[in-house]
């Protein structure tokens, strides 16, 4: 049995209709850039989302660099991240030739520590990035009162997030002073190519990135300030507003697939329980938890991608992929480790945590319309893989 890491071609075609009704409408209208669709998206993001503004972007990578931009991070000011993430996260304050100031993560979410978080930070410190690693909220409650205690923005990274709500109920990206989302298609919520969207409750900060969406510019050819091209195409927008009305239910899906794979692992006898962080004898594959399952609310993850964690990884790796299993390492080098950050002069092990992550965490197919079946090929392959190995 073949089990990719991900397929876009089912989702494709069950809505195939809706969505090349929606291209073909915007290339009759022949109107590219930053026609309807683009303020209809951002209007309906809005609505899903319950926050006041939104503005669509060219990319998730883009939605960081404008959201600081227009937070004037300056050369030398300091931006904190989770040392564990996508590449951009750190990389949109480097370019700003800001210093990205990394922390440890969670044991059992990935996502910033907050008391790692307190400790970096100094008079230089501007604003905070939390990660919504994998689709589960950071602790926000926790950041949000340093952020006030310290005067601190938070610009939160949700492009792995769009839909996750806290604890509290509320959506992540709607919590700081700026959400930022992907469309990049491997995202719950995918374009045809790059895309993603800026959401945030402060008027002033809103028309400021919306201006400088378009090189700042405000009226035509009259600059305030220094922006970009940051925009978002009309047929990105277009083949969004088809998706989003099943967002929820692909993400439902996602949730299912993971309660099927933590069930099928304890039953496996690979696993106690999800959420444990130690290997041992009975603990020979730790699960993800989702920590808000609990609270009541109902997209407590979304589950963009179910992590576990396994000792000899890099054999696993090969087993899988000798039995046409795909699976990914989300991330294989932190960014404490990486070479263009060597500048920083970070110690190796100021981050436990981050570098056992990257040593052991393997992703595993997770994406809406895996069958049944599927999941439980994977499972039993490891198993096999585990009993092969002793
Ligand atoms: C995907 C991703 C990004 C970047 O999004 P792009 O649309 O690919 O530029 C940023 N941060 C995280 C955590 C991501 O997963």
């Amino acid at each position: 049995m073949k089990v990719p890491l991900l397929d876009l071609k089912p989702q494709y075609l069950s809505i195939k209709n809706e969505i090349d009704e929606a291209i073909k409408r915007v290339v009759d209208s022949q109107y590219f850039i930053m026609g309807p669709d683009v303020s209809l998206l951002e209007e309906e993001i809005c609505n899903y989302l319950n926050c006041k503004f939104a503005i669509g972007v060219s990319s998730g990578t883009d939605a960081l660099l404008l959201a600081l931009m227009a937070l004037d991070i300056k050369p030398d000011d300091e931006v904190i991240v989770p040392t564990y993430s996508f590449f951009a996260t750190a990389g949109v304050v480097a370019r700003l030739n800001a210093i990205p100031v990394f922390v440890d993560i969670d044991p059992v979410t990935f996502n910033i520590n907050p008391e790692d978080l307190k400790r970096k930070i100094t008079s230089k410190t501007k604003a905070i990035i939390p990660v919504h690693l994998y689709g589960q909220s950071a602790d926000m409650e926790v950041i949000m009162k340093i952020a006030k205690e310290y005067n601190l923005k938070v610009v939160e990274d949700a492009a792995q997030a769009i839909g996750t709500q806290y604890k509290d109920g509320k959506f992540v990206g709607t919590i700081g002073d700026a959400g930022c989302f992907s469309f990049f298609p491997s995202k719950n919520l995918g374009g045809f190519g790059d895309g993603g969207i800026i959401t945030t409750n402060d008027e002033e900060y809103y028309h400021k990135m919306k201006i400088m969406r378009v090189h700042g510019m405000e009226p035509k050819y009259y600059h305030k300030f220094v922006g970009g091209n940051f925009r978002l195409d009309s047929i990105q927008a277009a083949i969004l507003r088809v998706k989003l009305p099943h967002l929820d239910s692909w993400s439902e899906k996602r949730r299912k697939n993971a309660e099927l794979y933590n069930r099928l692992f304890i039953e496996a006898n690979l696993a106690e329980e999800a959420g444990r962080i130690n290997f041992d004898e009975k603990n020979k594959v730790l699960l993800p938890e989702a920590i808000y399952k609990n609270s009541g609310v109902k997209n407590y993850h979304i589950f963009n991608q179910y992590v576990i964690r396994v000792k000899n990884r890099d054999k696993l790796i090969n087993y899988l992929k000798s039995k046409e299993i795909g699976c990914e390492i989300y991330y294989p080098v932190p960014f404490h480790r990486q070479e263009c950050f060597s500048y920083l002069g970070y110690k190796d092990d100021e981050f436990p945590v981050s570098n056992n992550a990257a040593e052991t965490s393997l992703a595993l197919p997770i994406y809406p319309e895996l069958s049944e079946e599927q999941i439980k090929y994977v499972v039993n392959t490891i198993k096999e893989f585990f009993e092969n190995s002793n």
